[in-house]
This record gives C-alpha cells, structure tokens and sequence, in this order.
C-alpha cells in the first residue's frame, strides 16, 4: 500500500475526511486506531503514514498518543497529520506528533487543521444546520489542498515549526489524558432510555456495558463523546452540562461506520 491512513473518530468529523482523502490519494487504506491501538504488534509498512483524529484538550486524544507511541514506522517515509477542530488551535498536537516520530528517528512532513462542527456539547452547544453546511463546503475545498500537498510529498511546515519547538499545551493536554478515563462518572442514562445498545455499540473502546437493562460506564472513556452524541433518545446526560445542549453528529457518518471502527 503507497499510503495508509490511521483515524480515530468519535462523532464522524474525522472519519468523513479520513474517507474523503483516502478516495482521492492512490492505493490507500484507511485503518481505524480504535481497531488496532490494543495489538501486540503494531507496525506499518506504507510508503506515506497518515493519521487524522480530532483535537482534545489542545492536543492528541489519548487512544492517538498511546497508539503512536507503539506504532512502528521504520519502513516509512512521508508523515502526515490531519486535525479536525471547532477552534482554539495552536501547533501543541502537530508538535507531540513530531517528538514521538523524533524517537523512532522520523520526522513529520505535513500538518493540517480543518474545522468541523462542533461537537463537544459538554462544554459548548452545536453549531446550525446552515453553519455546518458551510463547515463541510469548507472542508470540502481543504482536502483538496492537503491531497496535492501529500501527492507531491512536499513539507508545509516551515522552519518555525522546527526551530522554535515549544510544545505550548503539553500540560494542559497531559493532565486531560491523565484523567480522561475517569472521566466518564458524569454520564447517566435518564429514565427515556429504551436500552436498545446503541451506546454500547457506538462507544470505540468497549467501555460502556448495559446492567439490568441500564447503561453503565466503566472508566476507560476516551471522552469521544460518541454515546451522548448518538443515543437515539437524547437520554445520556453529562452531569447538568447537556441538559440544555443539542446533539451532533455527522450527518453521513452512521452507527454502522461506529461499530466497523473497532470490529
Ligand atoms: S443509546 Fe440511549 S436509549 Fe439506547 S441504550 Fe444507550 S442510553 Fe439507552
Ligand atoms: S463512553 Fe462514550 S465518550 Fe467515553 S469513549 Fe465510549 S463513546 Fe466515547
């Protein structure tokens, strides 16, 4: 294969452009991380590597850092970085990439932001439906640019990138991961829940099991924030920050393309 492409995605913003990419650049394959990230042997042996998620916390979800720090990349040579967000970016996520790939003596070539609808309804409400439309017309016009810039293998980082290395974020970014798996202890299920699995099925790390009929959570929550996002019924909740908050996901990215991620 000339070119694979890693992702992980929680409510299909980064699965969408992880398709759109793939179908454009020759002879690639897309591999879900949530998929791959628990293997005992992690390795790649495409010419191009890329690896497309979203932002959290100003830096890489933890199931993305975990996973590139065991990947083994000797056999490649080109580096991508494709990064979906609804604002608030620096270079923190572009530069942690860089300091794994430094350890395996790799260097990343090409960094890319592109932002999507919002959907980390714990924190904001979404976007409308006439905004989102202008995201993805966005988006749209984005991959094009960053599918030339890998088919020419060229560099976009520039100089900076390198030299004045300063990972601004990394604190803020390592005490997310730190905790992430925690994090999970603000959800329930109210009593509109039908408990027909969809939670269950959607979630990328297996961390969510139905007890009694109820949906329990098990502490190994990667905050993807793909159960709030799908259920069905709109009856997760995340403490009291979802009560008023809309929900979202992409509106070509089905529960089915959840559940092939880990399966
Ligand atoms: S998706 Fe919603 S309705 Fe279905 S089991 Fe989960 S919480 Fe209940
Ligand atoms: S429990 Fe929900 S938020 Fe946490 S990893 Fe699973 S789907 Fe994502």
């Amino acid at each position: 294969m000339k070119t694979t492409i890693y992702y992980f995605t929680g409510t299909g913003n980064s699965l969408k452009i992880a398709k759109n990419l793939s179908e454009k650049l020759e002879e690639c394959e897309l591999v879900p991380i949530a998929k791959v990230w628990e293997d005992f042997h992690l390795a790649s042996s495409s010419e191009k590597v890329g690896f497309i998620f979203p932002l959290y916390y100003a830096g890489l979800p933890k199931i993305v850092y975990d996973f590139l720090s065991k990947i083994e990349l000797a056999k490649s040579n080109y580096f991508f970085a494709v990064i979906t967000n609804a604002g608030d970016i620096n270079n923190t996520p572009l530069q942690q990439i860089e300091t794994i790939l430094n350890t395996k003596s790799k260097t990343l070539s090409a960094g890319f932001f592109i932002l999507m609808p919002n959907n980390y309804i714990i924190g904001y409400d979404i976007h409308s439906e006439a905004r989102q439309k202008e995201f993805f017309e966005e988006a749209n016009k984005k991959i094009d640019n960053i599918h030339k810039t890998i088919e020419k293998n060229e560099n976009n980082l520039g100089n900076d990138f390198f030299e004045k290395r300063r990972i601004k974020s990394e604190k803020f970014n390592k005490s997310f991961r730190d905790s992430v798996y925690e994090s999970d202890k603000s959800f329930y299920a109210k009593d509109s829940c039908t408990s027909c699995g969809i939670c269950v099925n959607v979630c990328p790390v297996n961390n969510i099991v139905l007890v009694e009929d109820i949906p329990q959570w098990q502490h190994k929550c990667q905050q993807c924030l793909a159960c709030i996002n799908f259920c069905p019924e709109k009856c997760i909740q995340f403490g009291d920050k979802t009560l008023k908050t809309q929900r979202y996901h992409h509106p070509e990215i089905t529960v089915k393309d959840l559940i092939n991620q880990k399966n």
